[in-house]
């Protein structure tokens, strides 16, 4: 009998979260302070962010960085997430290639965030800290963060992209649950907020704008601090923990991965899954290959550009060394709101710039063909965001169909889609469309950069 799933025991949870800033040869360009156009320390940045994970921001040092006891107390809720061999999805694409994923849908948030959610929240009550902000796109953070604070005897200020909201009601009711108060995003109840619908009264909202109204939030109250569930570099490190299992669950598998992939937002879960097999490729002379999936519509590792942006629309943000559309870029109201970000991390972004990775863009329609093909051979119905990994992996398996390599593949499953239903009902409907974006497009919002 072939084994499916692989599933570590609770004291062989990885006990330190890697770094991969300690190992790249060039390290990441430093954050810089939007007036000053001086590189941010740790103080500055704790000033929005909780303390520890300023220090984790910046830390060039250290390779692995131990988990704080009891968060992996509160790991150990949910994980071992499985490790499974995709057997059937294999077989429906009569492909040589071995694709493993690894589930981060099963813990009861339904996607990953809760690993960052959880040490955020963490090291703000430590350091004193009584509420926490933050924003939320399709919802999944801000659910995440909702639970951690509550286990961690926070408040929570949750603002969400106003369009993901009406899209997906549930998951604010998700976040009252767990005792978040939630806003659409643009509100009036910041400046940054006033500002946007004062330009734009029909502003959809973004994660930009969001995150300029968390981040005021945050500034004008005393005891808060902002937190933030993808593009920084502490979010993921946080991820690594997906990765480190994953590596202890292929060897049981007696396997190594020649090709990583993960869908693309900020880059959280992708370097989740991506830095610990990579440090691999750094240090011992691997040559596993690293796919990052994002969406056609808003493509910044593919036809982006390589410079300091504002993480926010409104440029309350320090400035990131960045791939980026620009901050202004407007996504489409594609299905897979996590991925609707202009810009990428600022470690992701320097390896790309390094050759240690590349990107694909994936239209729509393709991301739902491949999550659909997924749902109906391994029974789970994937996130829209998690189904351009799994995009990404079926080209990658038709490839080795073509030439008859044994690749192993083993892709990212960042959350599961039953919250999505919407989506897949008008994807079934033929409802659904690709947007693709034209390089005039891309010119207009890359004038707004900031120069530097
Ligand atoms: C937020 C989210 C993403 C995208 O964020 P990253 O930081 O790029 O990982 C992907 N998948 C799911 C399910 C998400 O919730």
């Amino acid at each position: 009998m072939k084994q499916k799933r692989f599933i570590l025991q609770e004291n062989e949870l990885p006990t330190a979260w890697y770094n991969i800033q300690a190992d790249m040869a060039t390290k990441p360009m430093p954050p810089i302070h939007p007036a000053t156009r001086q590189p941010l320390g740790v103080d500055d940045l704790a000033r929005i962010f909780p303390r520890e994970c300023c220090v984790q921001e910046l830390d060039t040092e250290h390779q692995f960085i131990p988990i704080p006891e009891e968060v992996l107390d509160k790991y150990k809720f949910y994980r071992s997430t499985p490790l499974v061999r995709a057997y059937a999805l294999e077989q429906a694409l009569q492909t040589p290639a071995h694709i493993y994923f690894k589930n981060e849908s099963v813990n009861p948030l339904g996607s990953h965030k809760i690993n960052s959610a959880l040490a955020q929240c963490y090291y703000a009550k430590q350091e004193g800290t009584t509420n926490v902000t933050t924003e939320t796109g399709a919802g999944q953070w801000g659910a995440a963060l909702a639970y951690a604070a509550k286990v961690f005897g926070l408040e929570a200020a949750v603002y969400q992209v106003k369009i993901s909201m009406q899209q997906k009601p549930y998951r604010s009711s998700i976040m009252r649950t767990f005792g978040a108060a939630v806003t659409g995003s643009p509100s009036m109840s910041t400046r940054a907020g006033k500002d946007i619908i004062t330009r734009d009264p029909h502003h959809p909202g973004s994660l930009g704008t969001a995150i300029s109204e968390a981040v005021e939030l945050a500034t004008t109250t005393p005891n808060c601090k902002y937190t933030l569930g993808s593009v920084l570099n502490h979010v993921g490190l946080h991820q690594t923990i997906i990765g480190l299992e994953a590596e202890k669950q292929m060897a049981m598998a007696g396997e190594y991965p020649d090709v990583v992939i993960a869908c693309f937002g900020g880059g959280s879960n992708f370097g989740g899954i991506a830095f610990p097999f990579m440090r691999h490729n750094l240090k011992d002379g691997k040559q596993t290959e690293f796919i990052a999936a994002e969406p056609e519509s808003c493509p910044k590792l593919t036809r982006g550009v390589f410079r300091y942006d504002f993480g926010d629309e409104a440029g309350y943000t320090p400035l990131l060394p960045m791939f980026t559309l620009g901050h202004s870029f407007k996504p489409a109201n594609i299905h897979a709101g996590g991925l609707r970000y202009h810009g990428a991390g600022v470690i992701i972004s320097q390896l790309l710039k390094d050759g240690l990775m590349r990107g694909v863009d994936i239209p729509q329609l393709e991301s739902f063909d491949a999550g659909m093909l997924f749902a109906r051979t391994e029974g789970i119905i994937p996130a829209p965001e998690s189904s351009h990994a799994i995009a990404a992996a079926i080209r990658e398996a038709e490839k080795c169909k073509q030439t008859g390599d044994e690749k192993v593949i083993l892709f990212n499953l960042s959350g599961h889609g039953l919250i999505d239903m919407t989506a897949y009902d008008q994807y079934l409907n033929g409802d659904l469309m690709n947007y693709r974006i034209t390089d005039a497009d891309i010119e207009r919002t890359l004038q707004g950069l900031p120069s530097i």
